[in-house]
């Protein structure tokens, strides 16, 4: 039986010029692909915008108007991509087998060696240790674990910018049942509606319906991966996580 680690960087690109730029930390700011656009939009914004309201996709002139103060800084790729090298030279020391989802999502298979949610646990304390010495206490890191990459990716989006969330077999499925529908990946508003026109409104009721209604919901040409992964926790979400990405 598999377990996964699930790295996310959080509000990377930001993070990444708050740690290069210490001048930078504690500040809102926002990383835009070109300087001097104020048509452009934010393509990351730090911790301290996003409290403002100021996230990805605010354009700059409207992040403007919310903080006049706001720092706007001009991305460079090769340091967000060094930064991911990095990370992976980390990830690389405590996995095998290692699934690069994005710049700063990594998916991790657990070695066999950690069968307990202590010894997971310790693991993963270590790792974020490892990962924070390498790349620097400005960068953000949540972990989620979990007996596979989607419920291990919900797991760490439980606790951001900085946590640990570890899903045993044991919490599972009722560690979903208290999340909303748009909580999980692959569900955004379009699907939201959907899914409520067809009755299902929670979390549960997605879990326990069954694959023909998810198949109407899910629509056609998609439908067949709802029925994938039998017999595991949450099984059948990640089928319709793979089906919605
Ligand atoms: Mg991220």
């Amino acid at each position: 039986m598999s377990r996964l680690f699930f790295a996310d960087m959080n509000a990377f690109f930001a993070s990444c010029e708050q740690q290069e730029r210490p001048e930078l930390r504690g500040k809102p700011m926002i990383v835009v692909p070109y300087a001097n656009m104020e048509t452009t939009c934010a393509i990351a914004a730090s911790y301290e915008a996003k409290a403002l309201g100021i996230k990805t996709g605010t354009r700059v002139k409207a992040a403007r108007k919310v903080c006049p103060q706001l720092e706007v800084v001009e991305a460079r790729p090769q340091v967000y991509l060094d930064y991911h090298t990095a990370l992976l030279d980390v990830l690389n020391a405590h996995f095998v087998s290692i699934q690069v989802l994005s710049v700063d999502e990594m998916a991790c298979r657990i070695s066999c060696l950690h069968t307990t949610t202590e010894a997971e646990t310790r693991l993963a304390r270590q790792v974020k240790a490892d990962i924070y010495h390498r790349l620097g206490e400005g960068l953000h890191c949540s972990v989620g674990i979990g007996p596979n990459v989607f419920l291990a990716k919900v797991a760490g989006d439980r606790q951001k910018p900085c946590g640990l969330t570890v899903w045993s077999n044991e919490d599972l499925p009722d560690a979903l049942f208290d999340l909303q529908l748009l909580d999980l990946p692959g569900i955004a508003n379009r699907m939201l509606l959907r899914l409520e026109a067809h009755g299902i409104r929670t979390v549960r009721q997605l879990y326990e319906a069954d694959s023909l209604a998810l198949k109407r919901a899910w629509g056609r040409g998609r439908s067949a991966l709802v029925l994938d992964a039998p017999g595991q926790p949450g099984g059948r979400l990640r089928a319709i996580y793979r089906a919605a990405v």
